[in-house]
């Protein structure tokens, strides 16, 4: 498979005011295809200037846009939606060729990434007011919900299409206008969608695409933050880099979201369901290579369940296979990149030396490059590092405890909040647990808990806002409150 097989949706500059544009400099950096380090495709260095004529350009788009109807606007979202569907293989192809994903789990991606158009597209005629009964008699208060103007996203590799929408759906839909800006590794599944956007007629400067490399990320970032006619930061990534957009955004007051880090327990109770636990496991260990912030970082399984469990884990996590994610019976792919395999190195190193015992994997891949062994590990304790830093790799972090009290202290026991998870089929435990674990979500007995109509977000240092639902567009709006006197 080579980019000269994919689609015209292989767009390789950059998507602004509706036109197809380079950056100022001419400057451009390269795209590669993880499983290989083969260049894929080079795509503009954006600068200041650059994003400034993108917000230029989303200003310029914004009145047109904002005084449409929001069925108007459905129109539009609906028919983007339908055109990811119809080049779901394509988009999908082209999503494991820049981020490494197996090819099943690149379609699922698409149509969940399409899930936000279409939700969005409904919810953006939804977006009800209120009538609140007055202070005096001469008075009637009205509340409407509004546009903010001109908003930017900053989105992250692991998801490169979901993301991208969950963040544009809810944004145009309000009435908003966009400049985003894709992960430096996974550009061209935003540049894709873009051109998916022009061809079903989403109008110029609607949504605008800028892409830097990581040295030029701050840049953009800066712009995009400093320009007093953008509202509003939607962010998904590290904590690290959301806490210094925050730090930033408080210049002129720029609203933010923020999808930061987790460290999600995942909790297995002895009284769960083994076999649903495993699956669970699978997915939301394994997926992605364990690139997701909602991964399970700590598996907490009750003493008396523990070995058997374990034994079960490493007979699954053994039939993984590992590979291009194009290939056929490919399950897991490679590591984003070198960083990425080297901070799993540490983790599962430092892990090791402090005594947590190996029973699968714990080394790079044969396959090579940053591949890296599906990994299951016990005897993690809160003195060694992935304990508490997300370890963003297929590596299974075990530890054990001896009842209801503990699991709970122990999941409890980190500054993130994203999500957390856990096996019991105990309905009195399941309201329990599920109350007292502070995370914006919550698995009990699954594994698998995105979805465009629920809620997502977390606590703690691991965000603020919603994304997703009916929530998720309220993040894109503002109040506002009429007063009509001397009635
Ligand atoms: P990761 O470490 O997973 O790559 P990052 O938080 O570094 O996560 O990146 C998430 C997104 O934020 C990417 O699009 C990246 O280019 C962007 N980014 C990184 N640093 C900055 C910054 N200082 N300002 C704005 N965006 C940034």
């Amino acid at each position: 498979m080579t980019l000269a097989k994919l689609p015209e949706f292989l767009k390789t500059d950059c998507y602004v005011g509706g036109g197809w544009v380079s950056a100022g400099s001419d400057a451009r950096f390269d795209v590669l295809d993880p499983a290989n380090g083969e260049v894929l495709a080079s795509v503009p260095r954006m600068g200041e200037a650059d994003t400034d004529n993108a917000i230029a350009a989303a200003q310029d788009a914004y009145e047109g846009w904002s005084n449409r109807t929001a069925a108007d606007r459905a129109r539009v979202l609906n028919a983007w939606a339908a055109a990811m569907r119809e080049n779901a293989e394509e988009l999908a192809r082209l999503m494991t060729l820049e981020q490494g994903k197996p090819l099943s789990e690149a379609r699922v991606e698409v149509e969940y990434a399409a899930s936000f158009f279409s939700w969005f597209a409904e919810e953006g005629r939804r977006l009800y007011g209120d009538i609140i009964p007055p202070h005096r008699t001469d008075a009637r208060i009205l509340v409407t919900r509004n546009s903010l103007g001109v908003v930017g996203g900053i989105t992250p590799w692991n998801f490169p299409s979901a993301m991208v929408t969950r963040k544009a759906a809810p944004a145009l839909a309000a009435g908003n206008c966009m400049v985003l800006k894709p992960a430096e590794a996974t550009p061209l599944s935003a540049l894709a969608i873009a051109a998916l956007g022009e061809q079903v007629g989403v109008p110029a400067g609607v949504f605008n695409v800028v892409t830097g490399d990581r040295e030029d990320a701050p840049l953009i970032g800066k712009a995009l933050i400093d320009n007093p006619a953008v509202r509003k930061i939607g962010f998904t990534g590290s904590t690290a880099v959301g806490k210094q957009l925050m730090r930033d955004c408080a210049g002129d007051l720029t609203k933010v979201s923020l999808e930061l880090g987790g460290n999600a327990a995942f909790i297995v109770f002895d009284d769960a369901d083994i076999e649903a636990a495993l699956e669970g496991v699978q997915i939301c260990k394994f997926r992605n290579a364990g690139q997701t912030c909602i991964a399970a970082n700590r598996i907490l399984v009750q003493d008396s369940i523990h070995d058997k469990f374990v034994a079960a884990l490493c007979a699954k996590a053994s039939e993984i296979e590992i590979g291009h994610g194009l290939e056929d019976g490919v399950s897991q792919g490679p590591l984003i990149d070198t960083r990425g395999l080297e901070k799993v190195e540490r983790l599962v190193a430092d892990a090791t030396d402090k005594g947590a015992k190996l029973h699968l994997g714990g080394q790079r891949h044969a396959a090579g490059g940053t591949h890296y062994q599906p990994t299951v590990m016990t005897g993690v304790t809160p003195a060694m590092d992935i304990a508490h830093q997300e370890v963003f790799g297929p590596v299974a972090a075990i530890s054990s405890f001896k009842d209801e009290a503990e699991a709970i202290a122990m999941a409890n026991d980190t500054p993130y909040g994203l999500a957390g998870y856990f096996y019991s089929r105990d309905v009195g435990r399941i309201f329990r647990v599920a109350d007292a674990l502070k995370t914006g979500i919550v698995g009990v007995n699954t594994g698998l808990i995105s979805t465009e109509v629920a809620p997502f977000g977390g606590v703690k240092e691991s965000g603020i806002g919603r994304e997703g639902s009916k929530y998720g567009i309220e993040d894109w709006t503002e109040l506002k409150y009429i007063c009509l006197a001397g009635l």
